[in-house]
């Protein structure tokens, strides 16, 4: 695997960058609906090539064009990995934009500016979102190495992602992982003193050190992010879903221990130490919650959610990791099942039609009983048992038990190893999750079901609980930390970071 060293960036860029007009694509489908623009699978018209096109949207900018996409496009111009998203071009629309009748829209005359990616079929968060989703230890492992890879080539380059979560997390139907989203990275230097923003990663995946206030940090960032999605992976659901700063701070107490100054030198000196410190002692229980874990498993997890930053493991240590090196190993990318596209925005929205689709059935049934109770004529009731009747056949994307994808696991080929020798025999064929997770590896996002904060991974398969009580992802900024907000504090996530000036950010 390509891994480039520092000074290593490919800055080649193609000479039609910016040229080229939307209208050589035919949009199909609507995948992504972000913060900050929507996202459309299309079709290049000269050659039937398949992208995605992310449109950035112009219109809650008074100061011109995005910072945000300024950022991301300067970035991924620079880095060419086989772990990163690659942007293939810019193009624009230069009429006016047109509403949803194909209008011209006077308001939104600004002219479009799209960026081409190629086309991933999955995130991360779609794909295990999908009814039925198990995904088997060589499978996760694979996942989570390629995420490192990328990751890695990213640090190296002294590029902060800042906004690693599933939904940013773009997978092919040949395995292969991609890193997306920029919009909130930067470029740093180790030597680089200066302060950057504090508010940046989605809630959920937010380090210790940026929720207390740190305005000087580093890749550390990035792998406690890594961490969270590692866990997620292994336990069925995010593990520390919370709804504001605060309780996102005390759900890590909680599970990591209590942040003082022998696990974390220095820590009560951050800005919010004292007004997000636990108000009791608390053990670091990692280790007992998640005992259920493969033995190595557990060890990378510890390291990667270290508190303190500057003991964190790296990306470049995390690959090492005895875990990726034992039985069952990686399995090839290119053996991994080809799913039908997902993608975070798609899988919601099912849902939410799902939804619709039960109540309105629920509606039928009770109208169906009432008119059966009442004294209807016979032929009324016949109508309205066959409209019933109608309804009943299963939904489609009603859990379907006997059609779980088939899992293989190939043996990890030789191209799939990062500078060690392969360790033991090459393996995990067919192997569910063993150790890693003894039901099958569950995976699903229901931050809300099941009884207590951990229990154990069986609770979480899709349909063991219904799915009534889906959260629908991460806030991604504060919601309701009102004590804080005015003060300058942990103010929030993303939206926030967005929206600020050019000259604050960092
Ligand atoms: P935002 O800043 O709006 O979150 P993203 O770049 O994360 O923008 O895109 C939003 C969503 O669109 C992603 O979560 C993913 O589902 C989909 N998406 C983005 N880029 C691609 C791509 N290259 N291929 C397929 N889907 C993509
Ligand atoms: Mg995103």
């Amino acid at each position: 695997m390509a891994i480039a060293g520092a000074g290593q960036l490919n800055t080649r860029e193609a000479p039609t960058w910016g040229s080229r007009s939307v209208d050589c694509f035919e949009k199909l489908e609507q995948i992504g609906e972000g913060t900050y623009g929507q996202v459309y699978m299309a079709r290049e018209i000269r050659t039937g090539e398949i992208v995605a096109l992310k449109k950035i949207r112009m219109d809650n900018e008074r100061e011109g064009f995005p910072i945000t996409a300024i950022r991301e496009i300067k970035i991924l111009k620079k880095l060419h990995h086989e772990n990163v998203i690659k942007l293939k071009e810019i193009v624009t629309s230069p009429g006016p934009e047109k509403d949803d009748q194909g209008r011209p829209d006077g308001n939104k005359y600004k002219g479009g500016i799209y960026m081409v990616f190629e086309y991933m079929d999955h995130d991360l968060t779609g794909l295990a979102d999908r009814p039925g989703m198990r995904f088997s230890v060589p499978q996760i492992k694979c996942y989570m190495r390629q995420l490192l890879t990328g990751l890695h080539y990213c640090h190296v380059n002294q590029v902060l992602h800042r906004d690693i979560k599933g939904s940013n997390l773009l997978i092919d139907n040949e395995g292969n992982l991609k890193l997306a989203d920029f919009g909130l990275a930067r470029s740093y230097s180790i030597d680089h003193n200066g302060n950057l923003t504090n508010r940046v990663i989605t809630l959920w995946y937010r380090p210790p050190e940026l929720l207390l206030g740190t305005t000087k940090y580093g890749p550390a960032v990035d792998m406690w992010s890594v961490g969270c999605i590692f866990a997620e992976l292994l336990h069925g659901k995010p593990i520390f879903p919370g709804k504001d700063e605060p309780e996102q701070a005390s759900k890590i107490w909680e599970l990591c221990g209590a942040p003082d100054e022998n696990i974390w030198p220095g820590v009560s000196k951050y800005p919010w130490y004292n007004n997000l410190k636990p108000t009791r002692p608390l053990k670091r229980r990692l280790r007992e919650v998640f005992r259920h874990f493969d033995r190595h498993a557990l060890e990378l997890l510890e390291k990667m959610l270290t508190l303190d930053p500057e003991k964190r493991i790296s990306a470049k240590d995390a690959l090492d990791a005895e875990y990726f090196w034992i039985d069952p190993l990686p399995c090839d990318p290119k053996s991994l099942p080809k799913y039908e596209a997902s993608h975070e925005f798609q899988t919601k929205k099912k849902r939410q039609q799902q939804r619709q689709h039960d109540e309105a059935a629920k509606r039928q049934k009770i109208q169906h009983q009432q008119q059966q109770h009442s004294r209807i004529p016979p032929p009324m009731q016949q109508q309205s048992g066959q409209a019933h009747a109608q309804m009943r056949p299963g939904p489609p994307n009603a859990p379907m038990h006997g059609s779980q994808p088939q899992l293989v696991a190939g043996g990890g080929g030789p191209g799939h190893h990062y500078g060690k020798p392969r360790g033991g025999p090459s393996g995990g064929s067919n192997r569910y999750p063993q150790g890693g997770n003894p039901s099958g590896g569950g995976y699903n996002h229901h931050p809300n079901r099941g009884s207590g904060p951990y229990p154990p991974p069986q609770a979480y398969g899709r349909g063991a609980g219904g799915n009534s009580s889906y959260a629908g992802g991460p806030p991604n900024y504060s919601q309701g930390s009102g004590s804080y907000s005015g003060a300058g504090g942990p103010g929030g996530g993303r939206g926030n970071a967005r929206g600020q000036q050019y000259n604050n950010w960092q």
